[in-house]
């Protein structure tokens, strides 16, 4: 017989954006005339740009010839993209690393969930509240989160709140914790930490022999010049953080794939006997296993990403996408709305009038036609507040505004 692995059976059955869905669908049938606004999803918009593009067929290319084909690639991704990394992201930041120290990926989606798998069932797991839904929900798969309980909360996990009373900068925990989660800039909150913030977080971790997952997906959104872009900008992180970026939202890649992993060669875990063991060979050891690698032409587009051209390109499209982020914080605050993020990171969070988050959906929905994401969705702190995104076109953005206003206005 074969046994079900029943912690599955533990997680929500519902997923957030199948229910937004559900709803938005329901709205549909009633109101079959009305166009709905979505500045809901965290997808983005905006087509690859041109760099990206060449690359892409220049690969495909590439493909079609003896001397060109690519079959199986390094597990750990090539050596050409791996540099470029090392030469874009991370030297110009003051920060040096071993080319095995990178691990590309198909995006961050997988490796956040998979990172896991290094560490023992029984570890505890903390995260800030609200939150990237997959942290828990891959630990919970194996059984490390517990059981949910009526609050929306894992037994096993330490929360950490961000919401307006502390400004969005969560606390360290007051015991200690074996893992950490960390995402700046935040998706949902679009917070961002400072360096003097992340500090305290590789003090404590340093201190208590604790690992941080560092989520860095949104980096290129930061425009304040003195937000750290990486953990490894603050001295002892490489002794305990491992770090995820994608090349998601950074340049449209979310259906490329492809991103990447930083798992230092000095940081280590602990055996039951007190043996330091280095996690870069392990995690190594699990992606020859369990994975065959990122495809050829992913890694040339994200390769493309870097080159004079590209980097001009890119930065031009997460531009149109601030734009739009700056439009939705300004037009909210003049109607009055409490709003966060959206400066540094693609996501306004909004602080509802007293309404549920789900509520407030509703309404938004009925009234002016308008999508966004209950936060509550995120995390039992998210009640109350809800998430929109400047991944839409201008134009669709502009229309949601003028429909929220004249809602508003009402
Ligand atoms: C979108 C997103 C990612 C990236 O996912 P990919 O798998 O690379 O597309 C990672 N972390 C967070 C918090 C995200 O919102």
């Amino acid at each position: 017989m074969a046994l079900v692995n029943e912690h599955f059976l533990k997680l929500p059955n519902n997923y957030l954006f199948a229910d937004i869905a559900k709803k938005v669908n329901a709205f549909h049938i009633t109101h079959p005339k009305e166009d709905v606004i979505s500045l809901g999803i965290g997808d983005v918009t905006q087509p690859l740009c041109p760099a990206v593009i060449e690359a892409i067929h220049k690969a495909a290319d590439d493909m079609a010839t003896k001397q060109g084909f690519h079959g199986y690639g390094p597990e750990q991704g090539y050596d050409f993209l791996r540099e470029a990394i090392l030469k874009n992201d991370f030297l110009p930041r003051g920060i040096h690393l071993d080319l095995d120290e990178i691990f590309i990926n198909d995006g961050a989606k997988s490796d956040t969930g998979n990172i896991q798998e290094l560490i023992r069932w029984d570890n505890s797991i903390g995260v800030t509240d609200p939150i990237y839904p997959v942290y828990i929900d891959s630990n919970a798969m194996i059984g490390r989160a517990g059981t949910k309980g009526e609050d929306g909360c894992w037994s096993n996990v330490v929360y950490m709140p961000c919401n307006a009373e502390n400004n969005f900068v969560p606390q360290l925990p007051d015991r200690r914790v074996d893992v950490i989660y960390l995402c700046y800039p935040n998706n949902p909150t679009g917070a961002v930490i400072t360096k003097e913030e992340l500090r305290k977080w590789v003090n404590y971790a340093l201190k208590n022999d604790t690992l941080i997952f560092y989520d860095a997906a949104y980096q290129a959104y930061i425009q304040d010049p003195n937000i750290p872009h990486s953990i490894y900008e603050i001295r002892g992180a490489r002794k305990c953080a491992i770090e995820f970026h994608s090349y998601s939202k950074t340049a449209g890649f979310t259906g490329v794939r492809c991103g990447y992993t930083i798992v230092p060669k000095d940081l280590t875990a602990e055996t039951l006997d007190g043996e330091r063991i280095p996690l870069n060979p392990l995690w190594l050891r699990r992606q020859c296993t369990k994975f065959n690698g990122t495809s050829y032409i992913s890694q040339r587009a994200a390769e493309a990403t870097y080159s004079e051209e590209g980097k001009k390109q890119v930065k031009e499209t997460i531009g149109y996408y601030m734009n739009n982020a700056k439009m939705i914080l300004t037009e909210f605050r003049r109607l009055g709305f409490e709003c966060y993020g959206g400066k540094n990171a693609p996501y306004i969070w909004m602080k509802t009038r007293g309404q549920s988050s789900w509520q407030f959906f509703e309404e938004l929905l009925y009234g002016a036609q308008v999508v966004c994401t209950p936060g509550v969705g995120f995390g039992p702190s998210g009640e109350g507040y809800v998430r929109f995104t400047a991944f839409g076109s201008q134009e669709r953005t502009e229309e949601a505004l003028q429909r929220i206003a004249g809602w508003v206005n009402k």
